[in-house]
């Protein structure tokens, strides 16, 4: 089984978001080594791309004919939410996003709340749903804590960080049956 990790550069009108002295590359960076880490201990191969295109992840997961995608990101904004997106288009997609959601729910009391958004084209979502559409396998954005939210503060840290990434793992390992 293989599953792919992107950490996308954010180009153009999308930096990478920063709060506190953090940055939203290095923590995902981070975290993304305790979900290798994890998931490779179960036995299921991982690649990591990082610092590329969205396009390029996508392209990864598709010609690698891998078993699960993830983009991985930290968010930023005014909620407190760990928010996992998925396209609306397959349940496969949905049951992956859901028990990563809960993964992360169980692992992290900081949160005030997880929750699955279905990405339906021309929505809000749209941002998200760009990381994840046109992917072959079954894609989730993982979008764990908001890097300014003072109430997540553990979580930009390095015993957050592992509970992030061994969530993703937990998650992605039910879905696999692994
Ligand atoms: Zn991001």
């Amino acid at each position: 089984m293989l599953v792919v990790l992107a950490r996308h550069h954010h180009g153009g009108g999308s930096p990478p978001s920063e709060a506190f002295g953090f940055r939203e590359d290095l923590l995902t960076r981070d975290y993304i080594r305790y979900a290798e880490d994890a998931l490779v201990d179960a036995g299921v191969r991982v690649v990591v791309v990082s610092g590329v295109p969205y396009s390029t992840g996508k392209g990864v997961a598709n010609t690698m004919d891998a078993d699960v995608f993830v983009a991985c990101h930290v968010n930023s904004g005014k909620y407190k939410t760990g928010c996992v997106f998925c396209p609306a288009s397959s349940p496969e997609d949905h049951e992956l996003a859901s028990l990563v959601c809960t993964a992360l729910g169980d692992s992290c009391p900081e949160l005030e709340r997880t929750r699955v958004w279905e990405c339906k084209p021309g929505a809000w979502t749209d941002d998200a749903l760009g990381t994840i559409n046109r992917v072959v396998p079954p894609a989730i954005c993982y979008e764990p804590f908001f890097i300014n939210a003072v109430e997540h503060a553990a979580l930009r840290h390095d015993e957050g960080l592992r509970r992030v990434g061994e969530a993703l793992a937990r998650g992605i390992l039910e879905y696999l049956g692994a």
